[in-house]
């Protein structure tokens, strides 16, 4: 056992040993825990002969046990330990009272104000010894444990964090920054089911860039990339409602998703998208359109109901309108079963 006056300060949450605080005006009371507890390499202690500085104390000092007389000068034992359980860190440190005598009412006292046990000064050594041995072990079990819950708690919040973002980095196109052909296939699924039945409008638009091959050709892959990115996001730039979505369908196809908008509305934002990419004047000097990069785009829009086409008829709807703007010439807006130029 050591007396440490030194281990006043700051104490980890869950201590690998028992720390017995002792508040009793009695000297030989200490004099005689301190015989009892030296050979007790787990177990230090400290006293505190006076009541008005032992809340300090036991705030300071984060004992695992406190043994408590009675009866003191300035306050008694039992309103001691009423603070005591008020306390910000002495609220869950057990307390054993130390009593003179054995009266059932003070007894009575001690329990319903928070004290875990009550002994008659002063018990035999291996009786007092195994009770402080519950008491402080008890304790500190429950500081492990509640630290082992934080931990638990950091962890699982850390990994909360980390699916999100997981989650977030799965469903975004590297490249351009923009929802990938998953998240739009997941998008499409649940607007479609969304609005079968609702009367409401849903079209799409596919678009690609034309001859992006000789682009990639004549100015090499790290400016197809550029291409790709800036032609994403002046497209994203424009985008109008919330509910209205752009993703990269593979490759340089790109796809948006327009709910609520019917195939002229569609077709009408399907310029502004052409307009928009051909603004960037990005240089493609061998395209058969012009010196500039331009995109194709076909829309296809319908009503879903219950008893009509399925989104991968849409899609395929718009793919065949794209077919048509780039048999008729690149750089234009074909809506699906009309193949002029919008
Ligand atoms: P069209 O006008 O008929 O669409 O002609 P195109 O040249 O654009 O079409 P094609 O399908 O022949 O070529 C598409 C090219 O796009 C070929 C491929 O290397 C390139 N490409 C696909 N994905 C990427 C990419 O992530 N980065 C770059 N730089 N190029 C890509
Ligand atoms: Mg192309
Ligand atoms: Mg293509």
């Amino acid at each position: 056992m050591k007396t440490n006056e030194e281990s006043i300060g700051h104490r980890i949450e869950a201590p690998s040993h028992g720390l017995v605080l002792l508040i009793d005006d009695d000297p030989t009371v200490a004099e005689a825990l301190h015989l009892m507890l030296e050979n007790e390499d787990d177990l230090r202690m400290h006293y505190c002969s006076d009541a008005s500085t032992a809340l300090d104390v036991a705030a300071k000092l984060r004992p695992t046990v406190i043994l408590l007389d009675m009866v003191m000068p300035d306050i008694s034992g039992l309103m001691l330990l009423r603070y005591l359980r008020v306390g910000e860190f002495s609220r869950s440190v057990p307390v054993i009272a130390l009593s003179m005598k054995d009266d059932a009412k003070l007894k009575a006292d001690v329990f319903n104000a928070g004290g875990n046990d009550y002994l008659i000064k002063l018990p035999e050594p291996v009786e007092l010894l195994a009770r402080i041995r519950y008491h402080s072990d008890c304790y500190i079990r429950l500081l492990q444990r509640n630290e082992a819950f934080k931990a638990l708690d950091v962890s699982q919040r850390k990994l909360a964090e980390s699916n999100i973002k997981l989650q977030q980095l799965a469903s975004m196109d590297g490249l351009t920054g923009i929802p990938n052909r998953r998240t739009f296939q997941e998008t499409i699924q649940t607007e479609w089911e969304r609005v079968t039945d609702s009367g409401k409008p849903l079209s799409l638009i596919m678009m690609d860039i034309d001859c992006f091959k000789k682009c990639n050709d004549h100015y090499g892959h790290q400016y197809g990339d550029e291409v790709l990115r800036k032609v994403a996001k002046a497209m994203e730039s424009i985008i109008e409602q919330k509910s209205d979505m752009l993703a990269r369908f593979g490759g340089e196809e790109f796809i948006a998703l327009l709910p609520g908008k019917d195939v002229d509305s569609a077709a009408k934002f399907g310029e502004k998208l052409r307009q928009a990419v051909e603004s960037l004047k990005l240089e493609n000097v061998e395209s058969e359109v012009c010196e500039q990069v331009t995109i194709s785009l076909g829309v296809s829009s319908c009503v879903p109901s219950t008893k009509n086409v399925y989104p991968e008829q849409l899609i395929k709807c718009a793919d065949e309108a794209l077919y048509e703007a780039k048999v008729n010439g690149r750089n234009r807006v074909v809506k699906f079963g009309d193949s002029s130029i919008s």
